[in-house]
């Protein structure tokens, strides 16, 4: 599976697609909230402020072209690493050092196959949903409840047991440092 940037400049190769991915998530808090907003692309959000994301982990996230095009934003100084491509202003991915997780957002599917998401089925689990705007037709959860939690800790779990948040490509060699200087928001 390939994702990419609106414009294409930057592309990455997802090797344990769909496979190894817990699916379609969704998060309704403040802070991705404010990213998209702080980043110019609220239109990424759905209409009750939900950010869709599809996780994959960082040892299967192979960039192909454009990596000189990634920004760490944050939103504060220790705060989550938000990575967009700067050539098209495309949001793509948030990472932790050391988490077996890269939260791919929604549209880097679509900028690669507009269909990729349909194929998923529907979005499994949405959580915070005290921040969500307006009422949501849906069921979110106020903040983490059971059922989110069963949607990703299998993934976590495997994802530790299997050593898969190294190689980690948004990191230097010490698995810690972003490779861009991190841009506060
Ligand atoms: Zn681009
Ligand atoms: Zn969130």
């Amino acid at each position: 599976m390939r994702i990419q940037c609106d414009c294409g400049s930057f592309q990455a190769d997802l090797t344990g697609f769909p496979r190894n991915s817990p699916g379609r998530l969704a998060c309704y808090c403040n802070d991705c909230q404010a990213y998209l907003e702080k980043l110019g692309r609220k239109d990424l959000l759905d209409a009750y402020g939900g950010t869709e994301v599809i996780p994959v982990y960082p040892s299967e996230f192979v960039i192909a072209s454009g990596k000189e095009h990634l920004r760490c934003n944050r939103l504060s100084r220790k705060g989550l690493n938000r990575w967009s491509a700067t050539c098209c202003n495309s949001p793509i991915a948030n990472t932790k050092a050391n988490f077996p997780w890269v939260g791919i957002l929604h549209n880097a599917y679509r900028a690669a196959d507009p269909q990729a998401l349909d194929r998923l089925g529907p979005i499994r689990s949405r959580i915070m949903g005290k921040y969500a705007k307006g009422k949501p037709p849906f069921e979110i959860a106020e903040r983490i409840n059971f059922k989110a939690m069963m949607s990703v800790l299998p993934f976590l779990l495997k994802g530790k047991l299997f050593g898969k948040s190294k190689p980690n490509p948004f990191f230097k060699e010490d698995g810690t440092t972003p490779i861009s200087e991190p841009k506060l928001l």
